[in-house]
Formats: structure tokens, C-alpha cells, sequence
């Protein structure tokens, strides 16, 4: 049986209204902002309980822009954790902070922990991820944020649609970025990207900060970015944004399908961690497995494909090399890296699909 880790061509292959949508775009001329992308806003800033939403060019940009709009450059020290996607330490970078790296726990998020000791005089803010979609640990985080006076912005990127006791995740935090990419839960047709903030007055800026600084059509109260959201994309990801809750309870369901047909193999298998009132977009199920490798190469020959996110940690790459970490300062995050195994959770997953996953991962361990 194929089991497709995604399946985007189901999305889009004769989705009608996608092409509708797309006409109506084409047909007005309007391909750079505009209505499409104000309606987007609208409707993303509904789905997160917050007061502002603001499109932009990607997920990367929104976490780069989230910082600026805080005055994050150089001199400043920026805390996130080394087992993300390397773009949300490319952000930081970006703005010319330093990236300050904390351990993660075994939820797969930054570690409360251990962040006191990572701050300094030059640290300005926490990015904590919410990694796999399920939420950091933002009481604790917030709670440090306030001692030290330090902003917290939340990479959003996997969480769309997660919640901690009925409160989205983008409205936890001074700002938070999230992706419109099409590997998202909540996608698009290309790139695109999303900031969720209360603030009027970072909702005001941002709005300069993406275009360019500009006030009006022809003067620029300071000189900025190109980091908009293109017509097209807004449009379809506002067809996406009406189904996000129904993608979000298949994803659920996937993951409890997984959870309860894993659980006679906890010897060799740890499944992704739950917490009590807390809710979980599932953007990956991610579980630590013992011979990784070998039982990858079993599900690739049954027709199971699988990912790993990520199979480097980001201090270790070398792109890093100039910050001065090493090898064994983050021995929670680097021994996950080589344990981790991602399981096809998409949306047209069918439950056969996942159940002839689970039988050959019980296959595989108790031949
Ligand atoms: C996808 C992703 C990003 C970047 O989003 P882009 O839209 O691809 O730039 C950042 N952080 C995390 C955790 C992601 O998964």
C-alpha cells in the first residue's frame, strides 16, 4: 500500500473554487496586496482571537519583521533553540542579533528551565517554536519574559490553529509569525506568511515595515522591506482558512489512530507527548524510534514514506560555525536528532493508510 508522507496534488487537482478564486485575481489586476489580502487578514486575525493580522512574504520574513518592529539588531542577543527549522535562527541572524541557544525539553520545545541562564545584558527577546504544532510551554516563558523584560515572539510556523486552555497560540506573545507555505496545515499556492499581534502600535509599523516604510504612495518614513503578500496566494489561502478546523480534527484524529496502535511497542517507540488542556495542530507526529534507519528503509519498501525534522541540529551545521557552539551543549535536542522519525498525519490520509503503517512499524519490532 502507498502512504504518501503529503499529498498536495489532492488539494489542488481540480479544486475548482481554487481556480475561480484564482481568476477572480487575475481578472481584476490586482496582484500585490489589496482586497484579497485585507480579507485574509481579517479572517486570520478571527482565527487567532487577536486584534491584528498581518500578511507578508513568508514565514521567515514574519519572524525577521516581528523582530525588527521590536528594534532587535545589532549588539542584541536572541534566545531560540537549536532543533528548528534553521530559518528561524536565519531570522534572527537576519536582524544582525546574536542567536542564543537553549535546550530543548521532552516536549520538543525550548526548555523553561533553562533559559534564565542563557540571559544577559544584550538579551531582548525569547523566540520560543512551537514545534511539530504543539505548543511551547508559554506560561513559564512569558513569565521569564516579564521578569527579565524581554519580548516574546512565537514561531507559529507548524502551530496554525493550536491552543493552550481555548487560547490560539497567536495571541500568546507580543507577536507571533506563522507560514503560509504549502507544506503547512494551513497553506497556499506558493510562499506567504503571517504576524498576529494585539499591539496597535507594532500592527501600525509592521504595515511600513513590509512595504518598503512607505506612509503614502510617495514618501517613506524610513527605509524598509519588500516582504508583501501577493493577491493569489491571499485568496486561496482564504479558501484554506474556512477548512483549517477540519484539518485540524483529521490531523487530531490521525495522531490518536497512531497513538493507540503504538502503544503496545513503547520498548522501542516514544510518542509525541500530550498535556492536559492543551491543543495540538499536528503539523508533523514525530516519534523516537530505536534503528532508525533500518526501519525506515523497512516502511520505504512497504510503500511508507517518512521524513525526518530535522536531522541536524542547527549548531552543528555550517552555517553556524562562526557562533562558537559545540558539539554536546544541547545533549537533550542532539540526542532526539538522531532518534526522530516524522509519520505521513496529512489530511486525505485514510485510516486503512494508517493503520497498515502501524502494522508494519509492529512488524518491524517484533519479527
Ligand atoms: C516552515 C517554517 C518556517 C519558515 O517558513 P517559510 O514560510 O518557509 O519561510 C519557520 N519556522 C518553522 C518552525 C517552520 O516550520
Amino acid at each position: 500500500m502507498e502512504v504518501k508522507y503529503l499529498d498536495l496534488q489532492a488539494q489542488f487537482k481540480e479544486n475548482l473554487e481554487v481556480r475561480r478564486v484564482i481568476d477572480e485575481i487575475l481578472s481584476s489586476g490586482q496582484f500585490v496586496m489589496g482586497p484579497a489580502v485585507e480579507e485574509f487578514e481579517r479572517n486570520f486575525a478571527q482565527l487567532c482571537g487577536v486584534r491584528h493580522a498581518i500578511g507578508v512574504s513568508n514565514g521567515t520574513d514574519a519572524i525577521f519583521l516581528a523582530l525588527k518592529v521590536l528594534g532587535i539588531g545589532e549588539g542584541d542577543e536572541v534566545i531560540t533553540v537549536p532543533n528548528t527549522f534553521l530559518s528561524t535562527v536565519g531570522a534572527i541572524v537576519q536582524t544582525g542579533a546574536f542567536p542564543r541557544l537553549v535546550d530543548v525539553a521532552d516536549d520538543y520545545n525550548i526548555d523553561p528551565d533553562k533559559i534564565e541562564v542563557a540571559i544577559n545584558e544584550r538579551t531582548r527577546a525569547i523566540v520560543p517554536v512551537h514545534l511539530t504544532g504543539n505548543p511551547a510551554r508559554m506560561d513559564k516563558i512569558r513569565a521569564i519574559a516579564e521578569k527579565h523584560n524581554l519580548f516574546v515572539v512565537a514561531d507559529a510556523a507548524q502551530a496554525v490553529d493550536a491552543s493552550i486552555r481555548g487560547r490560539k497560540v497567536g495571541s500568546l506573545g507580543n507577536l507571533s509569525a506563522f507560514s503560509l507555505h504549502p507544506l503547512k496545515n494551513l497553506n497556499t499556492c506558493g510562499d506567504g506568511g503571517v504576524i498576529t499581534t494585539d499591539s496597535d502600535e507594532y500592527y501600525e509599523q509592521l504595515l511600513l515595515y513590509r512595504n518598503h516604510g512607505l506612509k503614502n504612495r510617495n514618501e517613506a518614513r524610513f527605509f524598509a522591506y519588500n516582504c508583501r503578500l501577493d493577491s493569489i496566494k491571499a485568496a486561496v489561502a482564504n479558501l484554506q482558512i474556512k477548512r483549517i478546523q477540519d484539518v485540524t480534527e483529521k490531523r487530531d484524529r490521525n495522531a490518536a489512530l497512531y497513538d493507540e496502535g503504538l502503544a503496545d511497542l513503547k520498548n522501542w517507540i516514544k510518542i509525541p507527548p500530550r498535556r492536559s488542556g492543551v491543543r495540538q495542530s499536528f503539523h508533523t507526529y514525530v516519534v523516537q524510534v530505536d534503528n532508525r534507519e533500518e526501519l525506515i528503509a523497512f516502511l520505504a519498501e512497504k510503500g511508507v514514506e517518512t521524513k525526518i525534522h530535522y536531522p541536524i541540529p542547527i549548531h552543528r551545521m555550517e552555517a553556524a560555525k562562526r557562533y562558537g557552539y559545540q558539539e554536546g551543549d544541547f545533549p537533550v535536542a542532539e540526542a532526539m536528532a538522531g532518534k526522530i522519525i516524522s509519520l505521513p498525519v496529512h489530511y486525505y490520509l485514510k485510516e486503512e493508510q494508517i493503520r497498515f503503517v502501524v502494522e508494519s512499524m509492529n512488524e518491524f519490532y517484533k519479527r
